[in-house]
């Protein structure tokens, strides 16, 4: 029985529900005087607190998804961009993933980490090797890293994670910090989470991989992944154990689409109907080529069209959500699909064990990469990239540091507020990499940036502060946010 607020996943992820809503979507497809009824309730609305959206139930946004008009399809890219607009502005945060250990003793058939991979080396840092990673991290201009491992309780127990944590914050080198670590871990305990969020963690991500609990049991045919319950409860537990950051994800290809979107909008709807607070993120990685994994024997995967598709109809759904796309996608969809609701993007990422350190722009080690990188360009072409399409690159985490997270960053993010602070802690962040950073030609169009875009900074006293603290960074001091 569908029950969003139940705890039990099968009741709250139920198939019977999705299966019900591709029908009504499939029904409805054509149905213009209710996708209109739909797009309106989408729509931002001005309030006295200033813009709210309602945001679209799995039933609504499912019809949007299925709906094949190319004048509907242009109307949804619209709306998207102007909901992207309203709570994101230009904005992209930057982020890189660091791979810790891919020692993994799970059978995800889409994984190269599998445990039954021997021609991947197995490797876990050394917190040397740790302080390595992050010093070259810190001198690509990174601020905010995704840490990322296998499951392996011998190998990789959560002390080891923790431990590599306190590791990452305690690296200054220069004037460089990783100021928020994002963690993306196997399920786990509530008291392992609490223990996560003890040492500070920003998100807490788990990837769904697939909602389909039938195709879930048989892409995961061994190891305490094949749990489909408590894979899909683990957020609640991350909640329980005081995590309020959570972030969301489907690996397109493994299953239908429309069946993983629709199933992602209602774990979406269960965190918000039981936590009061919905996805901090949405990531939406497709399935790549890999060391002994070929993505074509996955039948599902989906064209960049519908993958565009896809995160609009996100956007549009769940409209104050962060959503993620990583190194797994080329310049030319990463191009495509920043406009329609993309708020964060990896730059410079390997996704190997040990692929930062020692290495130049141009080289990367493919032994141990969890996936081939589509972008491969370094931190500085994408800022570049970014700030010639009037994207402001920004490097801030100063949300988690000021407590705005969970439900105090949704209902500010809620009323268009999060604006007010976010814009200039975006300049200010983006001042600091300049100085510290950029190449001479990525400087000069980010310091053009940086004078266009603080005019827009509508508060006169916040605006005022940005512009003195622009100077105080190029004098040499850092660490800024409102
Ligand atoms: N081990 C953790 C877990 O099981 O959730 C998370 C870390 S894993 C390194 C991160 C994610 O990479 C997985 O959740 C999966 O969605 C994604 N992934 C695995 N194989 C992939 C592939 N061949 N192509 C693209 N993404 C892949």
């Amino acid at each position: 029985m569908y029950n969003p607020k139940s705890l039990i996943a099968e009741e709250f992820i139920s198939d019977e529900e999705i299966r019900a809503t591709l029908e009504y979507a499939d029904q409805n497809k054509n149905n213009i005087e209710l996708i209109e009824q739909i797009l309106e309730k989408a729509a931002p609305k001005k309030t006295g607190r200033g813009v709210e959206c309602a945001g679209l139930t799995h039933r609504e946004a499912s019809v949007l998804l299925a709906c094949d008009i190319p004048e509907v399809t242009e109307k949804m890219y619209a709306l998207a961009r102007e909901i992207k607009q309203a709570f994101y502005g230009n904005r992209i945060v930057m982020f890189a993933p660091l791979y810790l250990s891919n020692y993994c003793v799970n059978q995800c058939v889409y994984c190269p980490y599998h445990y039954q991979n021997k021609e991947i080396p197995r490797k876990k840092l050394t917190q040397e090797e740790i302080i390595a990673e992050v010093t070259a991290l810190q001198d690509m201009g990174h601020k905010r890293l995704a840490i990322e491992a296998g499951e392996d309780p011998v190998n990789n127990p959560i002390e080891y994670i923790l431990e590599c944590i306190d590791t990452i914050y305690s690296i200054k080198h220069k004037n460089g910090a990783i100021r928020r670590v994002n963690v993306n871990i196997a399920a786990t305990t509530v008291e392992n989470y609490r223990r996560l969020k003890d040492v500070g963690i920003g998100t807490y991500i788990l990837f769904q991989e697939t909602y389909h609990k039938e195709s879930y049991e048989k892409l995961h045919p061994a190891g305490p992944k094949h749990n489909y319950a408590y894979h899909t409860e683990a957020m609640d537990r991350a909640m329980q154990g005081g995590i309020d950051d959570v972030g969301l994800g489907v690996l397109f290809g493994l299953d239908m689409y429309k069946y993983e979107f629709a199933g992602l909008l209602m774990h979406a709807e269960h965190l918000e109907a039981v936590h009061g607070v919905g996805p901090h993120t949405i990531s939406v990685p497709r399935v790549k080529r890999a060391s002994d994994i070929d993505p074509n024997v996955f039948d599902n995967s989906i064209d960049d069209d519908t993958f565009a598709k896809i995160i609009a109809c996100i956007r549009i759904a769940v409209p104050y959500t962060g959503m993620i796309i990583s190194t797994r996608e080329n310049e030319s969809c990463r191009n495509k699909v920043l406009g329609l609701g993309v708020s964060q993007i990896s730059g410079g990422s390997r996704t190997s064990v040990g692929g930062y350190a020692g290495y130049s722009a141009d080289e990367r080690p493919h032994d141990t990469e969890q996936f081939d990188v589509s972008d491969q360009r370094s931190l500085d072409e994408v800022v570049k990239w970014l700030m010639d399409m009037d994207y402001i690159p920004s490097f801030c985490t100063a949300c988690y540091r000021e407590g705005r997270t969970g439900d105090r960053f949704m209902s500010l993010c809620k009323v268009g507020q999060i604006q007010n602070c976010c814009h200039p802690n975006a300049l200010m962040t983006l001042q600091e990499y300049l100085e510290d950073y950029a190449s001479p030609e990525t400087k000069a169009v980010g310091e053009a940036l940086i004078s266009r875009e603080i005019h827009n900074v509508t508060n006169p006293k916040v605006k005022a502060k940005a512009i003195e603290n622009l100077e105080v960074i190029k004098n040499g001091n850092r660490d800024f946010r409102f």
